[in-house]
């Protein structure tokens, strides 16, 4: 992966999330832990926002992908919960990850290169940062397994749970609902090569297409 920029070099990133920029002044966008212990603001707008494929944040987040919002340090307050955040330097890059040692959660990432930025993840804000995450970083590491918006469909039997039904690299054998419900393998029941899920036409996904890189 090449080396990250040392600042976004994105300084006017469109920002569609909201229209009201000219109803100033904008209240600041809070964001706080899962626990709720850590709790932070920052000026809105964000400077900017993206998705991180990179294996780090990755892990970091234990999910397919990392999407952070940067804004510059000085306009990040941290507003409670302080003596419970945890730190790991990542000695590999000198990057710098804060959880909140009560619940885990990742709250924002420093990035050695980036001296003036705080990298904080979309999820934790309680509003609009101002900035759509429209940047990609290490698109190339994009996991073969990580949704990218394919149509999805209600899984007959199971309210709540939705599926691609039509993803060609599933085969029925890796299909534990099928399992569950009783219905039949096709490749054991002799009527074709995959379950049939009747009245479940309506695709509820965006039928967004993203490159898959690798
Ligand atoms: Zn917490």
């Amino acid at each position: 992966m090449p080396p990250f920029p040392f600042e976004p070099p994105f300084g006017d990133a469109p920002d569609d999330e909201t229209s009201a920029k000219k109803i100033a002044p904008l209240k600041p966008a809070t964001g706080r832990c899962l626990c709720g212990k850590v709790r932070f603001e920052i000026d809105f707008p964000a400077f900017w926002a993206w998705h991180d494929h990179t294996k780090a944040s990755r892990r970091a987040h234990g999910a397919a992908y990392a999407t952070y919002v940067g804004v510059w340090k000085k306009r990040f307050r941290l507003l409670k919960g302080e003596a419970l955040i945890a730190r790991f330097e990542d000695k590999t890059n000198g990057s710098v990850r804060n959880f909140c040692s009560a619940c885990g959660t990742p709250l924002y990432y420093e990035r050695a290169r980036s001296k003036h930025m705080i990298n904080i993840p979309r999820a934790l804000f309680e509003s609009r940062t101002g900035r759509q995450p429209i940047y990609h970083i290490g698109i190339e590491e994009l996991q073969e397994w990580a949704y990218t918006g394919e149509p999805l469909v209600p899984l007959k039997g199971f309210p709540g749970v939705v599926w691609n039904r039509s993803s060609k690299k599933r085969r029925v054998d890796d299909d534990p609902f099928a399992v569950m419900s009783g219905r039949k393998n096709k490749r054991s029941g002799g009527e074709g090569t995959q379950t049939e899920e009747p009245g479940t036409t309506s695709p509820i996904g965006r039928g967004r297409r993203a490159k898959r890189g690798g």
